[in-house]
């Protein structure tokens, strides 16, 4: 048997005003779609825990069929896989991003969006510093960089337990209460704080300031954790898999799954991202491997840009240049497994993530039927199939030979 996992990123909602008081899934156009769930089976899943914050890192985490109690350590060491950084047993793993702090304020958390060539420069810069000689950068892609830190016992525990916050969340406001929380902090708010002095009178960052670009002024460290505990696929399934995605972190997860990473030129995580690309990447990569993943982030971009249309925009891409060619390749084959599924919810209201079960759609041999025949939110609720722990559901389409909307609820 094949397997392919279609991810929407993002593109379950709530009812709302904008979809007269409909969802974007309702409301777009999607015959690939409907004819997944016409096909086989609909129902809903829980992909984040209550336990966790509805984000990308869990919610895709659950889709591959970890357990994010047992698996989950933080962000940053799923995106130090997929730069290829081995975590030792001593070794935690921060995410590292260059930042513009303003006036006491979280100016940018990008930087400006500065150039992986800049960041690069700037972040070799701060490695050369004397001090701190547990602590190494790795440079990655414009402001998203990987800090490794080496440290033993109640060290290494404390580090890993401080409450640290996304750059990204506190944009505007002031920074300083954001600043690593918890025992053993001091460590890392100096080094943040060592930065924003070497920072300060960097060439790179002059030059910048002369063109009009924001400086990159302090590392900002978050998302920290040990190596996660994840088995890989070929010895906890028996089957191999490849992950096709513009996402560093959802990439990290699938090398961590063993799967084979494919990247795709012109792969952008947005509207304007190389569908067909993906698609054939994903298709040609069927014929190597059991199980495909493949992850698109555009509904969940539009989302957090609190655009209905270009939500449905998104999703409708996603129906008819992925689901489209990819349903019809499985069917054709006659040996392949759909799934299609948002990893959370993405609010266009509130322009951010939300807990919440959503909508899955799946069919290939050995699924039976329900008498359902659109995917979306309320027809999988109508379906009363309901996986409480989201992290079952791909477990259950690679293990159970048979599917049916009654048989499926898990026990
Ligand atoms: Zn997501």
């Amino acid at each position: 048997m094949k397997y392919l996992i279609l991810i929407g990123d993002g593109m379950a909602d709530f009812p709302m005003e904008s979809c007269g008081g409909s969802t974007p899934l309702s409301v777009a156009r999607t015959p690939s779609l409907d004819e997944v769930a016409r096909l086989g089976v609909c129902g809903l899943f829980c992909p984040i825990p209550d336990a966790y914050p509805a984000g990308s890192d869990i919610g895709n985490l659950s889709l591959f069929g970890y357990n994010p109690d047992e698996s989950f350590t933080g962000r940053a060491p799923l995106e130090a896989a997929n730069q290829g950084i081995v975590l030792g047993p001593d070794q935690l793993a921060f995410r590292c991003n260059l930042v513009t702090l303003e006036n006491g304020c979280m100016k940018d958390f990008t930087a400006d969006h500065i150039s992986t060539e800049e960041a690069a420069e700037l972040i070799a810069s701060l490695g050369e510093a004397p001090g701190s000689p547990d602590l190494e950068f790795h440079p990655g892609v414009s402001y998203r960089h990987i800090a490794t830190v080496t440290a033993k016992g109640d060290t290494l525990k404390n580090l890993a337990s401080l409450a640290c916050t996304p750059p990204h969340d506190i944009t505007n406001q002031d920074y300083a209460p954001h600043l690593p929380r918890g025992q053993g902090n001091e460590q890392v708010v100096q080094l943040i704080e060592r930065s924003q002095a070497l920072l300060a009178d960097h060439p790179i960052n002059t030059a910048r300031i002369s063109n009009g670009k924001l400086p990159a002024t302090s590392i900002w460290l978050w998302g920290q954790g040990k190596a996660p505990d994840m088995q890989p696929y070929q010895p906890r399934f028996g089957i191999t898999g490849a992950v096709v995605s513009a996402v560093d972190l959802v990439n990290g997860i699938g090398r961590n799954a063993g799967f084979e990473v494919i990247e795709v030129e012109g792969a952008t995580g947005y509207l304007d991202t190389n569908y067909e690309g993906k698609v054939e990447a994903t298709l040609d990569a069927l014929d190597r491997v059991d199980l495909v993943y493949l992850h698109i982030e555009a509904p969940d971009e539009a989302s957090h840009e609190g655009r209905t249309d270009l939500k449905i925009q998104a999703i409708e891409d996603y129906d008819s240049r992925v689901v489209a060619p990819c349903l019809a390749r499985a069917i054709e084959r006659g040996d392949c497994r759909v799934l299609i599924a948002p990893d959370h919810i993405t609010s266009i209201e509130t322009r951010t993530h939300a807990q919440g079960p959503v909508p899955f759609a799946m069919c290939g041999p050995g699924i039976e039927p329900d008498a359902r025949t659109e995917y979306n939110e309320t027809a999988a609720a109508e379906a009363g199939v309901l996986y409480p722990d989201g992290y079952k559901l791909v477990p259950a389409i690679i293990q159970e030979a048979t599917l049916t909307a009654e048989g499926q609820q898990p026990t």
